[in-house]
């Protein structure tokens, strides 16, 4: 059936199309003034109870189409390279790599940032923010009407798909490292990890510092990043991501979020002022390339790095003196 969300067709195309190489599932439905969307999981790679995890996320606001996007391309990308890459094909049979391409298809029919009961996906885990949080855009309970909406009774249904799909990857993963991609303002691309409701540290500190530097060391002209704790941006009540990493604080888990600068995209075309899908998406389809392009490298080496983590992952003495790297970068303000 259509769903007029291009996004979601060429999704399903490509699970049609490489059903084969993937295991995919359907993991819930979003509903919207009856309207019914599905919301589609994906694992590609090893299936052993302990293999090293990433997952890629998308599509968590309606309006950053890009993000999602650039999530879909990059899982068209891996399939066409798993047909004929026999060094790709013997690292998949040690690694597992996850999708949830897109997880609030309403938002993107409607053309909504939330969800179609007016929640923001993004302020909806169950976990109240410990320091004060920016005015509405932190999250608030007012209503549903207004941006940054919370919810009123629990987990919105993709929240909550979006927490048992990562909940059961980590459980089976020796090592899990996410990306959720979105576009935000600014005018450069920021990665940020948890917390966006503490301005502490979160207990994958350094191990989140070694793995930047490492991404820093081996691809320097890649390093267009600015990586920071979300609440050094701003700081919001229930961050998914803050929730899981609270689950999960025994595992090695590192959650990391993508914000695309569109500013950057504005700045060049500033016509897409008047056009609110153009703050979010790049409109001319060069720049849209660009863009589908500029986050590969991140994402490939976001996979060899979890492969590989036995030869980074700091233990020991190297751990404190990451930790003690990390607080001095990001944690200046706070006694230690
Ligand atoms: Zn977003």
């Amino acid at each position: 059936m259509q769903s007029n969300i291009p996004e979601l067709e060429k999704l399903e195309q490509l699970i049609d199309l490489h059903s084969h190489k993937l295991k995919a599932t359907t993991l819930g439905y979003a509903c919207s003034k009856g309207q019914q969307f599905p919301i589609h999981g994906i694992e590609l790679g090893s299936q052993s109870s302990t293999a090293p995890t990433v997952i890629f996320v998308g599509g968590v606001h309606g309006v950053e189409r890009i993000g999602s996007q650039v999530v879909i391309a990059f899982l068209s990308s891996l399939l066409e390279r798993l047909e004929w890459d026999l060094h790709f094909q013997q690292l998949f049979t040690q690694v597992r790599v996850a999708f949830l391409p897109l997880l609030n298809p309403t938002g993107f029919f409607n053309n909504t940032r939330s969800n179609g009961q007016g929640i923001d996906l993004m302020r909806n885990a169950p976990v109240d923010a410990i320091c004060r949080t920016t005015p509405l855009v932190g999250g608030h309970r007012i209503s549903h009407r207004l941006p940054w909406f919370r919810g009123k009774d629990g987990l919105a249904p993709e929240s909550q798909i979006l927490v048992d799909f990562v909940s059961d990857l980590i459980e089976r993963s020796s090592i899990t490292l996410s990306l959720d991609a979105h576009s935000g303002f600014g005018l450069r691309d920021y990665l940020w990890f948890p917390f966006a409701g503490n301005i502490a540290p979160y207990p994958m500190l350094a191990q989140t510092y070694g793995l930047m530097n490492l991404f820093d060391n081996t691809y320097p002209y890649h390093a267009h990043y600015k990586v920071s704790p979300q609440s050094h941006f701003y700081t919001t009540h229930g961050d998914l991501w803050d929730y899981l990493s609270k689950q999960h604080k025994k595992a090695r888990f590192i959650p990391l979020t993508l914000e695309m600068g569109s500013w950057l995209w504005v700045k060049k075309n500033p016509r897409q002022l008047f056009n609110f899908a153009g703050f979010f998406n790049p409109q001319k389809q060069h720049r849209q390339e660009r863009i589908l392009r500029r986050h590969t490298v991140l994402m490939d080496f976001l996979i060899q790095a979890a492969y590989s983590s036995a030869s980074w992952w700091p233990q020991g003495k190297e751990l404190a003196l990451l930790n003690d790297a990390a607080k001095r970068l990001w944690y200046t303000d706070l006694k230690r």
